[in-house]
């Protein structure tokens, strides 16, 4: 690498996931250009960034994107990733995987920069390989509801794989499995933000079918750590990142209602259409590339993201009994 002050682009850079890897990359010392559409993301999540050395372009990355001066890494990250978004956004979530990868990779093709592509383990669809591994193909069904997030990711792969074999762009690809923590947007419809926030104004919490479907939930803080460790790393096959610690749904909306102390009751509704079954990182490659593994508790991170609800909804405690 040349030995100017590293300068990392980063599209979807005002959504949950990517201000924080601006955060954390500023603080390492890298100059960032944030890109965003703002269709899902928030300027309330980088707002704070301003005066450091961070740029923000409004800018939808299916168009060209124009960047003046050396770039050394491009991280796409932007894409409307939660199941309400990209049920509402579906052509967008298909032109942002498919076209704004396209994008993003022509930007690192000419920076000849290091690329790394948001996946996800939406790649894996309802998975028959139990825990998923990065060697398993999926199981996705192109053509329901879910299709448009799943398929443009996988899509997003292969495009960033051609731009490695054809272009010799060192590519990264991360397949992120359900991540939580402060800026997620309370109503994202996503299990965590919608547990807390029902929990927090005392309302139902919407269990989706039995509750006895799956997922690992991992800390936004150990995320962006394996992430900036992929940035360096030896290799160009996919990696997964995510938490191994595999929980019901069920299970997890009775600790939020416990955690925030809410008087709230469990309500079941219709599964949605093609939602997962089971879902559970194989860290395996990333404990052995990256040195790499999830370190915040399940009770530790929930604590950071309920309190970080609390403010934005503006709930205190004080309704709460004193011994809580
Ligand atoms: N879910 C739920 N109630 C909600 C939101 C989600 O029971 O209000 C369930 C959803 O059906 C899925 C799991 O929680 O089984 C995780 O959903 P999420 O949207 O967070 O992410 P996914 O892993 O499905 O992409």
């Amino acid at each position: 690498m040349s030995n100017h002050r590293p300068r990392v682009v980063i599209t979807g850079a005002a959504g949950f996931i990517g201000s924080h890897l601006a955060e954390t990359l500023l603080d390492r010392g890298f100059a960032v250009v944030g890109i965003d559409n703002l269709s899902t993301g928030d300027v309330a999540n980088i707002a704070h960034l301003v005066n450091r050395d961070f740029t923000f372009i409004k800018h939808d990355v299916t168009n060209y994107i124009y960047i003046d001066g050396p770039v050394d890494y491009v991280l796409h990250w932007a894409s409307p990733a939660s199941p309400i978004d990209y049920l509402e956004l579906p052509i967008q979530t298909l032109k942002v995987g498919a076209l704004g990868t396209h994008k993003a990779l022509g930007l690192a093709k000419e920076k000849k920069a290091r690329f790394v592509i948001a996946s996800t383990s939406e790649v894996y669809g309802d998975p028959l390989e139990h825990p998923q591994r990065e060697s398993y193909w999926g199981n996705v069904n192109p053509v329901g509801p879910r299709g448009v997030y799943d398929e443009a990711k996988r899509f997003a792969e292969a495009m960033t794989m051609a731009y490695h074999r054809y272009h010799g762009v060192d590519t990264k690809i991360v397949r992120i499995f359900n991540t939580y923590g402060p800026r997620m947007r309370v109503n994202d419809g996503r299990a965590v933000p919608a547990f807390i926030g029902q929990a927090l104004r005392n309302e139902d919490v919407t269990v989706f079918g039995s509750g006895q479907q799956t997922r690992s939930f991992c800390y936004i803080s150990d995320l962006v750590d394996g992430i900036v460790r992929l940035m360096e790393a030896p290799t160009n096959d996919p990696v997964n990142l995510g938490n191994p610690h595999e929980m019901s749904i069920e299970a997890i909306a009775t600790t939020i209602i416990r955690m925030t102390g809410s008087s709230s009751r469990l309500v079941y509704k219709p599964l949605p259409t093609d939602d997962p079954k089971v879902r559970q990182p194989d860290i395996t490659r990333a404990q052995t590339l990256l040195g790499w593994e999830p370190r915040v508790p399940l009770e530790e991170g929930l604590t950071s993201t309920i309190a970080y609800f609390r403010t934005k909804l503006g709930i205190g405690r004080s309704e709460l009994p004193r011994d809580l």
